[in-house]
């Protein structure tokens, strides 16, 4: 059965490849009508999916948004929050008749759905990042639909991931899923706007998100949400960076879930890259926020770009930020361009101190030593300038 499906997928032109799990994102404005209330068929219809994808044997994660449309419809206001307080609020009162939705339907077809809030926070540091792993690992094996948001109650600017479609790209890495649906309101994506352009094509396929494919986003806004199709598209670039395949399609077309996973040729596909990152790396490269720069001169750049080497004291030329033992930096060459990041052996203060110095010095100025490097080649993720981060350091293969 497996493999027949795997045929018609490809003959398709969809070489999707055996998917044993997938993240959905449902956008507020599937969710949601124009005024602002929950659409029940919309979730009907969902569910619908998600069920026969399950005996299918694929294990579904949802990443939903809705809290603050369902809740501005809910309270009968009349425009969208500005405040972040009142933002919170309203996403308070929403997230509850969202997720009573969701259990609802997943209820009468006989399924139990988990309800999950992240913030930034909770995947940046490693060991929470491992512990909300376990839990969705855990939702998975007890046959739970995770239903996943942004924990809008207690966001604040410096920790919110954005949009929920960065969320559900991480989430994506987070879970080892093999495939990441977007559906949104439109199609998928077009190389002009559609809105605004009646001669806009869709673009069936898409090989490799890169600054061609980028200008053909506007600025694009949604009306009920936070991303648009720019969002959607650093998404994709991002899942499929970490091996995912992705899809950008119309989740108000009842049953595209459904028709996707039968290979047929509808939204926006984007096979995953060849060579993806390591979760690790995924995770050094798209989830960890840089605390600190490390400038280093064109020897050091030459070895980590031309040899795949590690980052040694000797190589760097100035500190910049206060970040401790694993945290992460960004790596720029004497010009201040950004060449990779990764996790540091030193804080800032022993950084400052060792800069410059052989590696058999370190223990005779710190009196101690955390090894000579001081961003270990399996902690770097080299960057690509136009195309996000590469697989590998130059010489892993
Ligand atoms: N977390 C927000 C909500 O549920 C949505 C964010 C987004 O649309 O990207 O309302």
């Amino acid at each position: 059965m497996g493999s027949t499906r795997t045929e018609t997928m490809a003959e398709a032109g969809r070489s999707l490849p055996t998917i044993r799990r997938a993240v959905v994102k449902v956008g507020s404005q599937v969710l949601t009508t124009a005024d602002f209330q929950l659409e029940r068929d919309v979730f009907e219809a969902l569910a619908d999916d998600v069920v026969e994808l399950r005996r299918r044997g694929i294990e579904v994660a949802i990443v939903t948004s809705g809290a603050v449309a369902a809740g501005i419809g809910r309270l009968g206001l009349t425009e969208k929050p500005k405040t972040i307080p009142e933002k919170q609020a309203v996403a308070a009162v929403g997230q509850l008749n969202v997720l009573w939705l969701y259990k609802e339907v997943f209820g009468t077809r006989g399924l139990a759905v988990g309800q999950v809030l992240l913030t930034r926070d909770d995947l940046e540091n490693r060991r929470r990042y491992q512990n909300a792993k376990s839990t969705l690992q855990t939702l998975f094996r007890m046959g739970i639909v995770p239903v996943i948001n942004e924990n809008d109650t207690v966001m604040v600017e410096e920790i919110k991931f954005g949009d929920n479609d960065n969320l559900s790209a991480l989430v994506t890495n987070l879970v080892e899923a093999d495939c990441l649906v977007i559906l949104s309101d439109i199609e998928g994506l077009y190389d002009r706007d559609p809105k605004s352009d009646p001669g806009a094509r869709l673009l069936p396929r898409v090989d490799a998100v890169d600054e061609t494919v980028e200008a053909f986003v506007g600025a694009s806004k949604s009306h009920a949400g936070t991303g648009g199709m720019g969002t959607k598209l650093l998404a994709a670039k991002r899942a499929t960076h970490g091996g995912a395949a992705v899809v950008i399609a119309s989740g108000k077309v009842p049953h595209n879930l459904l028709r996707v996973f039968d290979g047929e040729e509808v939204g926006t596909f984007f096979p995953p890259t060849d060579d993806p990152l390591t979760r690790r790396k995924h995770w050094i490269a798209y989830t960890v926020k840089t605390l600190g720069r490390l400038v280093i001169d064109r020897g050091a750049v030459q070895a980590i770009l031309g040899r795949g080497k590690s980052l040694l004291p000797s190589g760097i030329r100035r500190v910049d930020g206060d970040f401790d033992r694993g945290d992460a930096v960004s790596l720029t060459d004497p010009a201040g361009t950004e060449i990779a990041r990764g996790l540091v052996n030193y804080s800032a203060e022993e950084t400052r101190r060792i800069a410059g110095l052989a590696t058999w010095e370190i223990a005779d100025r710190l009196g101690y030593d955390w090894g000579d490097e001081v961003v270990h080649r399996d902690d770097l993720v080299v960057l690509l300038s136009s195309n996000g981060f590469a697989s590998k350091t130059p010489t892993d293969g």
